[in-house]
């Protein structure tokens, strides 16, 4: 289980708020070779270099470290001063639904794009299948409306990368995954297979279909783009869409394991999803 040490967290917090603290977080961030404490105090508009010092003193340790009389940023203080300009604290995405192209894969129905808070809903308005995801404002920040849902999905898949490669999408810890559902073909209502990430550190979770996990597979990736399918600017849903096919069957029950399958013309890519998580065995194989 994770652990976090709420004491020390707060005054973790209570450390930085402070102005001039920010300010020399800042251009220290800007410095990576460090500032000697007089090209630092140069740089903060304060007038009182005992009070500077004090201020300085406090960030000394988790956020800024000295040596040799240079100081340097630490990475929690990359980190936390990353936060703030992300936004992820105190910005909020709210805006208007945006309507899509995309067209529901399980209904037919339109998909619309909702930013509610900091996450994005990429949903379809009749039967709500799709995704949800969280989004620093700072990833959109300059993005206009109608562009809206393309930088969503490439946020989407950078996400998905990140936590194929095992880091959390949180804090970029170590992860533990596992396939925690396969496919049911009796099912009135098939649902997706599943697989879980949990966050080593800061338990953050995540679950991810299968079928989606494989699509962001570099081999798999290639496959569509030789059929003309991009997976950057549209919903997965979308490509699978475009196919002359796409299954996804639970292959072993005992270790949970699940089959993928995309075919296009007279080719099928296929995969693995073992107990573990991972994404195995892919292939291309020509079906003529
Ligand atoms: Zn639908
Ligand atoms: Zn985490």
């Amino acid at each position: 289980m994770p652990t976090v040490d709420r004491q020390s967290a707060v005054s973790t917090f209570s450390s930085l708020a402070n102005e001039t603290r920010l300010t020399i977080l800042d251009v220290l961030a800007d410095a990576p070779v460090g500032l000697s404490f007089s090209q630092l105090y140069e740089a903060v508009p304060i007038d009182d270099t005992g009070n500077f010092n004090y201020h300085l003193t406090q960030l000394t340790g988790s956020f800024v470290q000295k040596h040799d009389g240079v100081y340097k940023i630490t990475p929690t203080g990359t980190a936390i001063l990353g936060a703030l300009v992300a936004g992820t604290f105190d910005a909020d995405l709210s805006i208007e639904p945006i309507p899509t192209n995309w067209e529901c894969l399980q209904c037919g129905g339109d998909f619309t794009v909702r930013c509610v808070d900091t996450r994005a809903h990429l949903r379809c308005d009749t039967c709500e299948s799709g995704s949800t995801i969280s989004v620093p404002p700072s990833a959109v920040d300059s993005t206009s409306k109608e562009n809206l849902p393309t930088t969503l999905i490439q946020w989407y898949r950078s996400r998905i990368q990140q936590l194929r490669a095992g880091f959390c999408h949180r804090c970029s810890s170590q992860t533990d995954r596992r396939l925690v559902e396969g496919v049911d073909p009796e099912a009135d209502a098939p649902t997706p297979s599943v697989v879980r990430f949990d966050c080593r550190r800061c338990g953050a979770s995540a679950t991810v279909s299968g079928a989606t996990l494989v699509t962001f597979h570099p081999v798999v990736e290639g496959f569509f783009r030789e059929y003309g399918l991009e997976t950057h600017n549209q919903h997965p849903t979308q490509v699978w869409r475009a196919l002359d096919s796409s299954e996804v069957r639970t292959t072993s029950e005992n270790p949970l394991e699940v089959e993928v399958q995309f075919s296009m013309d007279e080719e099928t890519v296929s995969a693995v999803i073992t107990a573990a998580g991972c994404v195995e065995d892919v292939r291309r194989v020509d079906t003529s």
